[in-house]
């Protein structure tokens, strides 16, 4: 019997896990097959405190694992089916094992949204790609297109400069979403050329991509991109399938929280992109986290009859 099962190794299950870890109970953090979350395959994270220069995001996700592991928290690469949150302990279906715990803190995060257009399932992995840092290395001094207006976006096209020869930003409407500083760089930036008020409606290639295909909005002409690349950042849908119906969602399927991280079940807890809708931000993901973790050890000192401990400042 596990007291604290945590899904999902972001910012924000590594701080729960090391928030349980430090009350000791030996957190088991069950992580996917990606560790770190998005969060990892950021090229720089430059608005997380401490790090005056910035942190690429791997680095910053591997301390925070060894941090969460130096506090007895056990790491389990696994992927999970199933959860049944209906009974108490709940029950955790991963492909290799199965876990009964206490309390759950959800930390799945979300994905990348599909473009769902021609070309991008045949092409993906092999020219269409959802991160710059993975797969930037294998543009060097070719030309890509960056799909999206918004602070991946913006800061992944940025990225690809250091190896891509020519880097086209296609938004669909003439405004960045992204933050200022951010949209200042990319606008300054020679190697980035933006297109305004298009969407892309088709990956082009045979074996491999050669263009994409993108329509304007405003003036309703289609052309092509000569790229072999395409970095689509079209925003995120939340990792909540396990929870369906178990669980209240939102209109968009969020994982619907209080303030301090309580999910609609008793001793189900989620902190971090799967919950946070205003400001996805490694420092919101951590702070729901740690929050989350606390109030599952509440969850079972209340259960067990037991004092919830006194805390020194
Ligand atoms: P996002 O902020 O949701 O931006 C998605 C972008 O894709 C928007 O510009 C949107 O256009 C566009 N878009 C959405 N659906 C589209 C479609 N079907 N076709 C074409 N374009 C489409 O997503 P994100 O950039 O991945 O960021 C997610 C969250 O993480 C945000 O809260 C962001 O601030 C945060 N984040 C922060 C940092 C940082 O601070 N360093 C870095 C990365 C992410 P519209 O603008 O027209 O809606």
């Amino acid at each position: 019997m596990e007291q604290i099962v945590i899904l999902g190794s972001g910012p924000a299950g590594m701080t729960a896990a090391i928030y349980a870890g430090r009350s000791q109970l030996s957190p088991l953090v069950i992580s996917g097959y990606a560790l770190g979350g998005q969060a990892a395959s950021s090229s720089e994270i430059e608005n997380y405190p401490g790090f005056p220069q910035g942190i690429s995001g791997l680095e910053l996700m591997q301390s925070m694992q060894q941090q969460a592991e130096r506090f007895g928290a056990r790491i389990e690469m696994d992927d999970v089916q199933q959860v049944q949150l209906q009974q108490h302990p709940f029950l955790i279906t991963a492909s290799a094992a199965a876990y009964e715990t206490k309390t759950l803190v959800i930390a799945t995060g979300v994905s990348p949204r599909l473009l769902n257009v021609p070309g991008e399932a045949k092409f993906k992995g092999r020219g269409v790609s959802y991160c710059a840092t993975c797969d930037g290395f294998f543009y060097r001094d070719k030309t890509v297109v960056v799909v999206g207006g918004g602070d991946s976006a913006v800061n992944e096209a940025l990225y690809l400069t250091r190896f891509a020869s020519k880097v086209y930003i296609v938004h669909r409407r003439d405004q960045l979403r992204a933050q200022k500083i951010a949209q200042e760089r990319l606008l300054g930036n020679s190697r980035i050329e933006p297109v305004w008020n298009s969407v892309v409606t088709e990956v082009l290639g045979d074996q491999a991509v050669t263009g994409i295909r993108i329509h304007n909005v405003k003036t309703g002409e289609d052309s092509v991109l000569n790229a072999e690349g395409m970095f689509s950042y079209v925003g995120n849908i939340p990792n909540t399938q396990l929870f369906k119906g178990q669980l209240a969602l939102d209109d968009q399927g969020y994982i619907i929280t209080d303030r301090a991280m309580h999910t609609s079940v008793p001793g189900v807890f989620a902190a971090g992109d799967v919950q946070e809708r205003a400001l996805k931000q490694v420092a919101t993901a951590v702070g729901s986290g740690a929050i989350a973790a606390m109030q599952a050890e509440e969850f079972i000192a209340e259960m067990e009859g037991h004092a919830y401990p006194q805390r020194q400042a």
